[in-house]
Parts: structure tokens; C-alpha cells; sequence
């Protein structure tokens, strides 16, 4: 099956049929694994070049960030690692990764979660696609302190994106032939009670018996039913009225996690706010072994960035030849596919898959003492050994 790229028009190919792509190393083991990449491209004489673009983590200056904003705005399409996000800088420095999604409008997060062939799981067969709210939600960096000791955070939730990102999920659903998809929410406490609870902690805070914006909070909640994760809820609804052919459950986050690590076969096609597609598509790389085996895309309407789908920095194993490197591996291939370059990314993806299948490769991550290394000249080996690709270009 073609893999899903959504509504991103890919950028043409340039003159010869060669691709340019943006490509940020990031920090712990992003530059070593885009360095695979790059080598693997090169011995598959896949057409892609790319404009490395190094992010400073440690620098509160905006330069470094906004030059890889333009490259990907120039390029179309990014291949990243992770950029780490210093909690040693002032309140007001956003997460470069976090930045670079918003500006960039990547609305959609999309990972394919896949048992993989070779890596012992405790359930076999997991086949679920998680779709993420990637722009809003906890991520939108509006906190401050109040009153010392008292931090208000704001969870932004609107419409118009909510509408989109369950569209998204629906047409993906669709265009993928999947059954049904499942919106995850925490919509009985996001709806009704966080408002009185902040209604609570103003009286007490102002000494106040009344908390008059809070209530009015609470009242507009209870009428209208559509604050925080009730107006998500409501906007996956209107949506699934849309698609008849696709079904249309919903389930809270918290009995969602339990029931993915005990009955992970039930899911399909899950549809989140942001916070929740963080926590959730933890636990499904999990079940299928860990970060270092899924890929992740970010789409908007006009770029689309890929990276590992837990988005891990993985600092204390960086530059030790032990990173597993499927997961950027198959990064790079969801890249290719968006660029319709499909022969190139089967060929590189069939030769992680058959690769995955020999125990004695695999890495420390997934419970063998292969390296990052052996694991990238076995794919090539295989490469090789099938023959150059003729069709392509
Ligand atoms: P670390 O704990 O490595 O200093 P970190 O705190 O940023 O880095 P994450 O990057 O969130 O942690 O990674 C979580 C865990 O997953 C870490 O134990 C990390 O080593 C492991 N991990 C992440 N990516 C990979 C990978 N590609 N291969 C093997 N292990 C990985």
C-alpha cells in the first residue's frame, strides 16, 4: 500500500530529477543517524541532496532556528533529529522543536505503529496509526507565574484546528481503508471540573469567596458543553458525521493507556490533542519495542518534516555506535515516499525489515550487542546484493 502523505503537495523535482532537502542534525544521536542516512542515500544513488542546517540548542538567539525554518520553507521537505530544549534558559525560550512546528503550521502528526519482523513484543501484530494535533493544545508556551508559587498554564483548543486535525484523521482512514477511528480525550474533566477547580484555587488565593470569572467559566462549560477537550470531542464528531463508511468511537486518555498496553488489537486509527498523542505514542513504541523503531511525520498544508516518531534526543547514548537506527531509517523513507521517490523507499525499507529479522544485529535498545553500524552495512549488503534500481527518476 502507498504510504499516506495527507494533502502536502511535495515539492518538484529539480532539474536531472534530484531532490533538495533540508536536514538538522540536532543534538545526542540525531547527527550520527542523519549521517547514516546520508551515506545509505548515497550508496542507494538515491536523488536526493540536502542543506544541513545546524540548530544551537544552547544559544537563546533566534538566527539558528529561523535559518531552518527558511531552509524547509525553500526545501519543502526536512529530515530531522531531535534539537534538545535547555530548561536552563529563561521561560520565554520555546522549544526549538516546538517553534519549528508551529511556525511552520505542521498540524498533523502522523505515526504508523507496526510490529516489526524479529523483535520479540509481548503482543504481536499491533497495527495502529496514532494522528496528533501537533500545533496546539499544552504546546502553545502561554504560562506564567502568577503569584509565586502559583503557575497558570494555558491548554489552547480551537475549533478550526480541531475540525482539521480530525479531518485529516478521517480522510487518512479512508484513503488507508481502516475501519474506525478513536478519538482520545479527557473531555469530563477538560469540560466541567478544571474550572471550578481553578475557581477554588482563586478564592483561596484572593480570599475571596467568588471567583466571578471562573464561575462564569463553569457556567458557559456546563451549558454549552464545549470548553477544552469537549469542544475536541465535539469537533471529532461533526467530522465522523461526514465519513458513515468510517465508525466513530471515543475514549478517555486514561482508559485508553490501560487498555493499549492489555488490548492494543482494539485500536485502529487514534485521533488526539497534543499532550495526549505525546503520552500515547510513547506507549505504542513502546509495544512494539521502543523509540528506536518507529518514524514519525509532521504534515501541514504546504511542508512536511519527518523525524523519529517519540522524538528522543537519546544524549546518553550519543556517539557510541549503540543507537538502534531503524526508526530515523524509516524516517527517511516516509521522506521518500512523500517524494514520490517509492522505489528507492521500498527498497531501503524492505532491506531494514530483512535486516530486523536477524537477532544477532539487533542493537542494545531491543536486547542484542549489534551496532548502529553493523546494522547500516547489513541494509546495504542487501541492497546490493538485489541489484542497482533501474526504474526510477
Ligand atoms: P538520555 O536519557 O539518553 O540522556 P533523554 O533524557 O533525552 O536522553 P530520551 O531521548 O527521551 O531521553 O530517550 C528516552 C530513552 O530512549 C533513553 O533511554 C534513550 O537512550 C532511549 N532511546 C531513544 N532513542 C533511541 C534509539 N534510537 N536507540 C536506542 N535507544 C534509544
Amino acid at each position: 500500500k502507498p504510504t499516506y502523505t495527507g494533502r502536502t503537495i511535495p515539492p518538484p523535482a529539480k532539474y536531472g530529477g534530484r531532490h533538495t532537502v533540508a536536514l538538522i542534525p540536532g543534538d545526542g544521536i540525531g547527527p550520527e543517524l542523519l549521517n547514516h542516512v546520508r551515506e545509505l542515500f548515497r550508496f542507494c544513488c538515491v536523488p536526493v541532496d540536502f542543506e544541513v542546517v545546524h540548530v544551537n540548542s544552547a544559544s537563546t538567539r533566534e538566527d539558528d532556528i529561523n535559518n531552518a525554518i527558511m531552509a524547509i520553507r525553500r526545501n519543502g521537505v526536512a529530515l530531522k533529529g531531535n534539537i534538545e530544549t535547555n530548561h536552563t534558559m529563561p521561560p520565554n525560550h520555546k522549544s526549538r522543536n516546538n517553534l519549528l512546528r508551529t511556525s511552520l503550521d505542521l498540524y498533523a502528526n502522523m505515526m504508523h505503529c507496526q510490529s516489526l519482523p524479529g523483535v520479540h513484543t509481548r503482543h504481536k501484530n499491533i497495527d495502529i496509526i496514532i494522528i496528533r494535533e501537533n500545533t496546539e493544545g499544552e504546546y502553545s508556551s502561554l504560562e506564567h507565574e502568577s503569584v509565586s508559587g502559583v503557575v497558570e498554564s494555558l491548554k489552547i483548543i480551537t475549533r478550526n484546528n480541531s475540525l482539521r486535525i480530525a479531518d485529516y484523521a478521517f480522510r487518512l482512514a479512508r484513503d488507508k481503508g481502516r475501519r474506525r477511528v478513536t478519538a482520545v480525550h479527557k473531555a469530563n474533566i477538560m469540560l466541567v471540573i478544571l474550572p471550578v477547580v481553578i475557581c477554588t484555587i482563586k478564592s483561596q488565593l484572593y480570599h475571596s469567596r467568588e471567583c466571578h470569572w471562573s464561575r462564569t467559566v463553569f457556567s458557559l462549560s456546563s451549558h454549552n458543553r464545549k470548553l477544552g477537550d469537549g469542544l475536541f470531542l465535539q469537533c471529532c464528531k461533526e467530522v465522523a458525521s461526514g465519513y458513515p463508511d468510517i465508525e466513530f468511537d471515543s475514549m478517555i486518555v486514561d482508559n485508553t493507556t490501560m487498555q493499549l498496553v492489555s488490548k492494543p488489537h482494539q485500536f485502529d486509527v487514534m485521533l488526539m490533542p497534543n499532550l495526549y498523542g505525546n503520552v500515547v505514542s510513547n506507549v505504542c513504541a513502546g509495544l512494539v519495542g521502543g523509540p528506536g523503531l518507529v518514524p514519525g511525520a509532521n504534515y501541514g498544508r504546504d511542508y512536511a518534516v519527518f523525524e523519529t516518531a517519540t522524538r528522543n534526543t537519546g544524549k546518553s547514548i550519543a556517539n557510541r555506535n549503540i543507537a538502534n537506527p531503524t526508526a530515523m531509517l524509516l524516517a527517511s523513507c516516509l521522506m521518500l515516499d512523500h517524494l514520490k521517490l517509492h522505489d528507492y523507499a521500498n527498497m531501503i525499507r524492505g532491506a531494514i525489515l530483512t535486516t530486523m529479522n536477524e537477532t544477532r544485529l539487533h542493537t542494545v535498545d531491543i536486547g542484542g550487542q549489534g551496532t548502529t553500524s553493523e546494522v547500516v552495512q547489513s541494509i546495504m549488503r542487501i541492497i546490493q546484493s538485489s541489484g542497482p534500481l533501474t526504474t526510477e527518476i
